[in-house]
């Protein structure tokens, strides 16, 4: 589903992924942790293509995301095909960017109707289910404003679902929530995992990672320093970086 192969990103002369090898198969779930400026939230961006990488491979459905190859040359996509190429793919952020002038309905029914083209009724339709599953059917009407952090972190998530993507993106999707309302995002994205979503999720939510999580990847100075199941990643992490970050996330 999502295949990495010695990807490299810079900005400017700062090497921020120096080659990372990694592959998410359909309907696993991937977490992602590691420190502040490993490279992360850099990683998901280049995985829908919003970075170009500056050397190795990024596949997505067995599409190489951004460039088509030919022999050995890549060539760049037009901007329509990239575009259809991160249709497949839902990004959630710590932040929820709502768009505060539409009801909640509203914000889950734009892309459809703008980027789809989906008829408004059927969207709607679509919108309302979608709300339903994240347990806000009641709040279709209001406004982003009107709800707390997580129940629009729950719109979010049900607004990058209305594309029906075969693959979700999280980045820190509850790291800017207060503590009590964690727990209710967390239980929409389990749910979102059972259903057999393909997932990649950046977290500091150890919890979440060994209850959810097929893999457990951690990362450091933009390489993948050590990965695996992730209880055995948590309780018997084997290099001394992941020992030291461990020690201070608990
Ligand atoms: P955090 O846990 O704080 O979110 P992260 O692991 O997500 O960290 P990134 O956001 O990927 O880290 O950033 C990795 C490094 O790349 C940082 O040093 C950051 O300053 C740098 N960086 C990220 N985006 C850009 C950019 N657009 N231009 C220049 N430098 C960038
Ligand atoms: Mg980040």
């Amino acid at each position: 589903m999502v295949v990495a192969e010695n990807v490299h990103k810079s900005f400017g002369r700062l090497e921020v992924l120096r080659g990372i090898d990694l592959e998410v198969r359909r309907g696993e779930v991937m977490c992602v942790v590691g420190p502040s400026g490993s490279g992360k939230s850099t990683f998901l961006r280049c995985v829908n293509h919003l970075e170009k990488i500056n050397a190795g491979r990024l596949w997505v459905n067995g599409e190489l995301m951004g460039y088509r190859q030919k022999g050995a040359k890549l060539y760049e996509l037009r901007e329509s095909e990239v575009a259809a190429q991160r249709r497949e793919i839902g990004m959630v952020f710590q932040r929820f960017n709502l768009f505060p002038h539409m009801s909640v309905v509203g914000n889950v029914m734009e892309a459809p109707v703008q980027v789809r083209r989906t008829p408004r009724a059927e969207a709607k339709a679509t919108a309302l289910e979608l709300l339903d599953r994240v347990g806000l059917a009641d709040k279709a009407e209001s406004y982003p404003g009107q709800l707390s952090g997580g129940q629009q972190q729950r719109v979010a998530i049900a607004r990058a679902l209305a594309m029906s993507p075969s693959l979700m993106l999280f980045d820190e999707p509850t790291s800017a929530l207060d503590p009590e309302l964690v727990g209710e995002v967390l239980d929409v994205m389990k749910d979102l995992a059972r259903d057999g979503m393909t997932m990649v999720v950046v977290t500091h939510e150890m919890g979440f990672a060994r209850e959810v999580g097929d893999s457990l990847v951690f990362m450091d100075g933009g390489v993948v320093v050590e990965s695996g199941e992730p209880r055995e990643v948590l309780t018997n992490p084997q290099h001394e970086r992941t020992k030291a970050f461990l020690s201070k996330v608990f």
